[in-house]
């Protein structure tokens, strides 16, 4: 059986070879965060534009202030945005604010804070170096070069960046569809009141969150009843998405159903399980030129089945590159006992005591608990064959979307 790491990898290589229809549209700057831009973005001047002091101070020939002591004639005054056509002559110094262009004939800037002033006398009581508290124009930047390289997700630094250049109008990639079905006979709509021995869907909503966050739009196609008939239909509708992802209806049971029917519909089967707990009957498979997963239906299985699987396959058909797992260290605070040759991802806690990441496991009644998921902030990540683990170990974590 495939490991976890294995299995992610399997996702990104179908997805990057399944057909994809690419389709991009133009929005405004302040509707993208979190979309994969789908055209460059060029510096339309040098940046900085002009030789920029960085701090309030004053603006002097750094010859003229060599020595701490040396004294100065402040001839004026430079805001931001503010100009200075003269030329500051030997002898002469300027005070500048941060964010002013450093008139011609100066090459330092020094803090005013290292400065005293009697009436247009002012004394330096620090050494300049050529360049000090100056950014020179386009040294972040040339005009024509490219700020941001499409495929690019656009996070806030991103969004700053565009609107910096004035590419307030963007082009991005229209975001891959996903239908959200979900199985069983026991599972009712949560909004309805269930009978005694019925459930809500609560996966229907955490898939629907979870393939939000990571960017992808949803469909909502509800339940269908563990029932061949049934299930063909929702299965085929669901199709008409890019990717469908079921829950429920895949274990072993006799009416599980999901790969039975995904058969007779023609899919092919990538993997039909992964060395994981939660999560083991996994699948996924490819029907149609689409992609399918079919999630094992306990809820905690299910949001940790879409994390480790789905979300490569969403950042692939966004055009995006697959994010990595944002797996980390943190120090075991109590003892873990899990068995198997698999690897397990267990609700916990992880907190921090100054820049040490602690977790600890939570007690859970295994892969239907969401009680305790929602006390979690993560998973505590277990490989395989590690029957114990003391407390004080280093241990992988995964923090859980949204949460840390
Ligand atoms: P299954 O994977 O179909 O064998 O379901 C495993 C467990 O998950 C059962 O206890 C189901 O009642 C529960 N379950 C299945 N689908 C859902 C759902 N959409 N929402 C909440 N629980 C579910
Ligand atoms: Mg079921």
């Amino acid at each position: 059986m495939l490991s976890y790491s294995d299995a992610r990898q399997k996702v990104i290589e179908v997805a990057e070879n399944t057909p994809h229809q690419w389709v991009w549209r133009k929005i405004e700057i302040e509707e993208a965060f979190g979309r994969i831009l789908a055209m460059p973005v060029v510096a339309d001047r040098d940046y900085p534009p002009f030789d920029r002091s960085t701090r309030d101070g004053f603006a002097v020939r750094s010859a003229d202030a060599q020595n701490p002591g040396a004294r100065l004639e402040c001839i004026g005054e430079l805001r931001a945005g503010g100009r200075f056509d003269a030329m500051v002559e030997s002898g002469q110094c300027i005070e500048i604010m941060t964010g002013a262009a450093v008139p011609r004939g100066t090459d330092a800037v020094v803090m005013i804070e290292h400065t005293q002033r009697e009436g247009r006398t002012i004394t330096f009581e620090r050494a300049a170096q050529v360049g000090d508290h100056i950014v020179s124009r386009g040294s972040e930047a040339s005009e024509g070069s490219l700020l941001i390289h499409p495929r690019t997700r656009l996070g806030y630094a991103e969004m700053a960046l565009a609107a910096q250049a004035g590419a307030t109008c963007l082009e991005v990639m229209i975001a891959p569809r996903l239908a959200v079905l979900s199985t069983g006979d026991e599972v009712v709509d949560a909004r309805s009141k269930p009978g005694p021995l019925q459930v809500r869907n609560s996966n229907g909503i955490s898939i629907e969150v979870l393939a939000r966050t990571a960017g992808a739009e949803t469909v909502q196609l509800g339940n269908a009843p563990d029932e061949k008939g049934a299930l063909h239909q929702a299965i085929e509708r669901g199709l008409e998405a890019d990717i469908l992802v079921l829950s429920g209806g895949v274990s072993m049971g006799k009416y599980d159903l999901v790969e039975q029917v995904l058969g007779d519909l023609g899919a092919g089967f990538h993997f039909t399980g992964v060395s994981i707990r939660p999560g083991r009957p996994a699948v996924f498979a490819t029907c149609r030129n689409k992609l399918v997963f079919g999630l094992p239906g306990n809820p905690v299985s299910t949001m940790v089945t879409f994390e480790l699987f789905v979300i490569p396959a969403i950042d692939v058909l966004s055009c995006a590159d697959p994010r990595p797992l944002p797996v980390f260290r943190a120090k075991l605070a109590t003892r873990v006992r899990e068995k198997g040759p698999i690897t397990h991802f267990l609700p916990a806690r992880i907190e921090w005591q100054g820049p040490e990441a602690r977790v600890t496991q939570l007690p859970w009644q295994g892969s239907g608990d969401i009680v305790a998921l929602a006390l979690a902030n993560g998973f505590l990540v277990v490989g395989p064959d590690r029957p114990e683990i003391e407390p004080g170990e280093w241990v992988d974590v995964l923090p859980r979307r949204g949460a840390i």
